[in-house]
């Protein structure tokens, strides 16, 4: 089993715990957070949306100096998205980064309302409209349905992104999965891996 494997295992062991009510929340003492102070080696990478649902230390039940996270509205792929993520392989030794969208989603849903949005936020919906595009061709597509073509499509461009990501997919030694949150149920499917 490689390492990337490993840590798929233990997100979804954590998030097992959570939905199911067992919940441990292992790390989270400030012995840990001493221990951690100087150096961290997180197990895994998350890229995932900024809704106040998604705390994914919670959904994942783990700790801290455990997970590296990053988050923005609609989970989407920016440059400075791919540079953080860049940061946890090659700074940090993560192996697996995982791509997380969620049921109900804000973002996905404001993109699929289309017109004109204010201030800032055009540049965020400009990166979920392919996704909405895609899907407007299925006139009875579900926001949770883009929701999903959205991670897939973060997925595909973290995969291709050139020379880091790409590179360190290609020898096997970073895997990037997706993978979609059920808000009510708590529980994290996997997608793509
Ligand atoms: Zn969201």
């Amino acid at each position: 089993m490689t390492n990337a494997d490993k840590a798929l295992q233990l997100l979804m062991e954590g998030n097992g715990r959570f939905v199911s009510g067992s919940a441990r929340g292992p790390n989270r003492t400030i012995t840990r957070a001493r221990d951690v102070s100087r150096a961290q080696s997180p197990f895994a990478a998350v890229l995932g949306c900024s809704d106040s649902r998604e705390s994914m230390d919670i959904i994942f039940d783990c700790g801290i100096g455990d997970l590296f996270v990053v988050r923005i509205a609609g989970n989407v792929v920016s440059d400075m998205v791919m540079g953080s993520l860049e940061f946890s392989v090659l700074k940090l030794g993560v192996s697996l980064i995982m791509v997380m969208g969620h049921t109900n989603c804000g973002a996905v849903q404001a993109a699929m309302d289309s017109g004109e949005v204010p201030g800032h936020m055009g540049s965020l919906m400009k990166e979920i409209e392919p996704c909405v595009n895609l899907c407007r061709r299925n006139p009875d597509i579900t926001p949770d349905e883009v929701s999903r073509e959205n991670v897939k499509n973060s997925v595909t461009r973290l995969r291709s992104a050139g020379p880091i990501l790409e590179e360190k997919c290609m020898d096997g030694s970073l895997l990037i999965v997706g993978g979609i949150h059920d808000l009510y149920s708590g529980t994290v499917d996997l997608l793509i891996q």
